[in-house]
């Protein structure tokens, strides 16, 4: 991840554990791919629960890194949107 915006020149990391923010949003993304997985392996594989969540956790581990970022992005536009900083000349 870029320190700043190439274009702009806006800095992600505002200030020490500013990703904070971003964890509640990762979380809530994490939870819901989750569970999207499961319901789609439990309808095309009818396997027990828990194998099918053991499954949608194995699946999720590798988009686990795009989520994280993904969660990063929305949090940038959640704070521009309610505490902008102007980006840097
Ligand atoms: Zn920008």
């Amino acid at each position: 991840m870029h320190e700043c915006c190439p274009v702009c020149g806006l800095k992600f990391e505002r200030e020490p554990g500013y990703f904070l923010g971003a964890m509640y949003i990762s979380y809530g993304l994490a939870l819901f791919t989750i569970v999207g997985l499961s319901v789609l392996l439990w309808i095309y594989t009818k396997w027990s629960l828990q194998k099918t969540i053991v499954w949608a956790l194995l699946l999720f581990v590798p988009l686990a890194p795009v989520l994280t970022l993904l969660s990063r992005v929305l949090w940038i536009y959640l704070d521009q949107a309610i505490d902008p900083e102007k980006p840097l000349e």
